[in-house]
């Protein structure tokens, strides 16, 4: 019998129209989500084993053993909580301010600075279904939702007819791609795709301010002034506009100064918005959860009643200066994420990994937790890319723990 609808989990964009079908408590079908959203709600290929020092144990002895590591560290970190709901993400917290450690997540290496600068009020946004109502012009900036968000064109972005966008991306959308490679997005796009050079996104940032206030535009690339002045004319005449800015974009810029720059500009004659195009489906909630704890979004440091943050708090400044002495992973891989010389030094401290999922990290960890995949095993709410709270179902019933359940324990041995 079909059920739903559900929520994947798959990414940030965090699809609610799921249906699947259930047989003896596993899904045997599912409707509506992309590839990469199947395999996720269908399940691990790996389950994470429950283990200390690589030997199977029971999830009590796992849990004590977890805290003895935590209690013994002098400067714990806790890092992930990209892949577990607001709930988990706020026990993480806690426990951090109870060992007096460090936390951080993976937006302290990606999206962190545009999700920063949204929450902060530095940057102009909207909603998902702002844009798929409203948007008229549409840039993809470093980024291919084609493969990272495979839905998003289809949900959102591009292909549906919103209620001012009934003639839909035949007549009312332009969209553009702006990369370093023609993308799979980028083919969609046809004509209005601008490649550039890599790291020269700031240059074209700058070339398009130009033209939007009427200059000429110069690159030290080769790129016809009169594409970027025909672009220019797209931007400054568009009703509702969005930047979908992708890791491309983020990565490639030294400070966001260029972007507030040309988001300001672009303002002054139209009303353009951004959206980070986040990865990993509750990342900005954990941003915002720590921001409204501590005024910060990552990179922290818990002290008595004090609070530090700033670069050297993050998880690569903290492994590569030898600093922290045991490291809780909760829902991430940083051993396959982190370059080859921070991984190297992380897989050498006390590590505990809780994830449904076995991975790179766990297999290197001295005790690991199974935990129940959010979104299938368990509920609970999550932030869809946009900043839009989203709540979770449980699709089929599970004897695991969820990450608020075992950081709660946790807790409770220290
Ligand atoms: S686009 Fe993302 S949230 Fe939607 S079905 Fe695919 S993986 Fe799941």
């Amino acid at each position: 019998m079909e059920k739903g609808p559900f929520v994947c989990t798959g990414c940030a964009l965090l699809c609610d129209d799921i249906s699947v079908e259930l047989q003896n408590n596993n899904v045997s079908r599912v409707d509506t989500a992309c590839r990469k959203g199947v395999s996720r709600i269908k399940g691990c290929i790996s389950p994470m084993p429950c283990t200390v020092d690589g030997k199977a144990t029971d999830i009590n002895i796992a849990i004590k053993g977890a805290a003895s590591v935590l209690k013994a560290a002098k400067h714990p970190l806790i890092f992930g909580h990209g892949n577990s709901t607001l709930e988990a993400q706020i026990r993480a917290i806690e426990l951090a301010k109870k060992l007096n450690g460090h936390i951080d997540d993976t937006s302290s290496f990606c999206q962190g600075p545009l999700v920063e600068a949204i929450l902060y009020e530095k940057l102009p946004t909207c909603t998902l279904d702002e844009v798929r109502h409203k948007a008229d012009v549409i840039i993809f900036w470093g980024a291919d939702p084609s493969h990272s968000h495979p839905r998003h064109l289809s949900m959102y972005s591009y292909f549906p007819r919103g209620k001012q966008r009934q003639r839909g991306w035949e007549e009312d959308r332009t969209a553009v791609v702006v990369d370093v490679r023609k993308s799979d997005t980028a083919t969609v796009c046809g004509d209005m795709f601008y490649e550039i050079p890599i790291r020269a996104d700031s240059e074209f940032m700058e070339s398009l301010v130009s033209a939007l206030s009427n200059k000429v535009p110069k690159t030290s690339f080769n790129m016809d002034p009169k594409r970027i002045l025909e672009l220019a004319n797209i931007l400054k005449k568009a009703e509702f506009g969005v930047v979908f800015a992708g890791l491309g974009m983020t990565y490639s810029l030294d400070s966001l100064e260029p972007l507030f720059r040309l988001m300001s500009k672009l303002n002054e004659t139209s009303k353009f918005h951004l959206i980070p195009m986040v990865g990993q489906y509750n990342m900005r909630g954990f941003d915002h959860n720590l921001f409204k704890e501590t005024g910060y979004i990552n990179r922290v440091h818990f002290s008595g009643e004090s609070i530090d943050h700033g670069p050297n708090h993050s998880i690569v400044e903290l492994v590569n200066n030898n600093i922290v002495d045991a490291v809780l992973i909760i829902g991430s891989d940083p051993l396959a994420s982190l370059p080859g010389q921070v991984a190297k030094k992380l897989s050498k401290i006390s590590l505990i990994t809780i994830d449904p999922c076995e991975n790179l990290t766990s297999r290197k960890s001295k005790v690991t937790i199974p935990s129940a995949l959010s979104g299938v095993e368990c509920g609970g709410t999550a932030v869809r890319m946009d900043g839009v709270e989203v709540t979770l179902k449980q699709i089929i019933d599970s004897n695991r723990l969820t990450d608020e359940q075992i950081i709660a324990r946790i807790m409770e041995e220290i």
